[in-house]
């Protein structure tokens, strides 16, 4: 197993990622989430599925009007 969960690293600086709250907006609706940051080009990582499970309650949010 190669559990890397904790300690991500920017493949471009060689940084470890720390943890940022970002605000997204997606189908004109915001949402913040905290999300692993590069403390030095500030690239985001966001796991897949926290992507597709935000996007999902937007999308459900959407359908309830
Ligand atoms: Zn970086």
């Amino acid at each position: 197993m190669n559990d890397n969960r904790g300690s991500w690293k920017c493949l471009k600086c060689n940084e470890k990622l720390a943890k940022k709250k970002t605000v997204f907006t997606y189908l004109g609706h915001n949402f913040s989430h905290e999300v692993m940051t590069c403390p030095t080009c500030g690239k985001v990582f966001i796991p897949k599925d926290l992507a597709m499970g935000k996007m999902a309650q937007v999308e459900e949010q959407l359908e309830d009007k």
